[in-house]
């Protein structure tokens, strides 16, 4: 389906927002104008699921914050989306380990919290379906950034004409 991403995301982070009133501040630095791509809404809905969950998930601070930032590279025909937390970061080390499946950075912790790391393992195999890429940032202590870079639709002129 071919939709203005920054629709899509913006209903995602709705619902989050919904669910996490008390608890997260969500800060929406998204265009207000349409970038459109070509996505399956259920998969892309999963991977901005886990990555959004992560942020929440692995962050003891008493004042979350989640970030979103949507560019595009009209040159290119790619747009970048950035979703960035102020939780507990990753170990240098290990940032590239968490796509694989299973790796979870604190092994104590995570069969504490459940789920079954396999979350962004998906989400790779999922971004990468949409001839996309997935990768992160993070300083330990800090917070994390995952950015997702992804094709985006030029609709020309001529395409409205019919
Ligand atoms: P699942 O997603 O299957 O419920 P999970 O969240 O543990 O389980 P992934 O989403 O694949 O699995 O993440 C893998 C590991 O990467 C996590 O266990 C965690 O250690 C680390 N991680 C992922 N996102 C973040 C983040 N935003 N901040 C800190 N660590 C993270
Ligand atoms: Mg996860």
């Amino acid at each position: 389906d071919i939709v203005d991403f920054n629709i899509f995301l913006n209903r995602i982070i709705d619902r989050f927002e919904m669910t996490h009133k008390e608890d997260v501040k969500f800060v929406r630095n998204i265009p207000k104008s349409a970038i459109f791509t070509e996505i399956s809404f259920d998969k892309m809905g999963q991977v901005l699921d886990n990555v959004i969950s992560n942020a929440i998930k692995y962050s003891s601070s008493n004042n979350k914050r989640v970030e979103f930032h949507v560019k595009q590279n009209i040159l290119y025909n790619r747009m970048t989306v950035r979703i960035k937390d102020n939780g507990l970061g990753i170990p240098a080390n290990k940032v590239d380990r968490i796509f694989e499946r299973f790796y979870r950075v604190d092994k104590a912790r995570a069969r504490k919290m459940g789920g079954t790391g396999l979350g962004l393992a998906i989400s790779k195999e999922i971004i990468e379906a949409h001839d996309g890429r997935i990768w992160a940032n993070s300083v330990e202590g800090e917070g994390t950034t995952i950015f997702i870079n992804l094709p985006c639709e030029t609709i020309e002129e001529d395409d409205w004409d019919a």
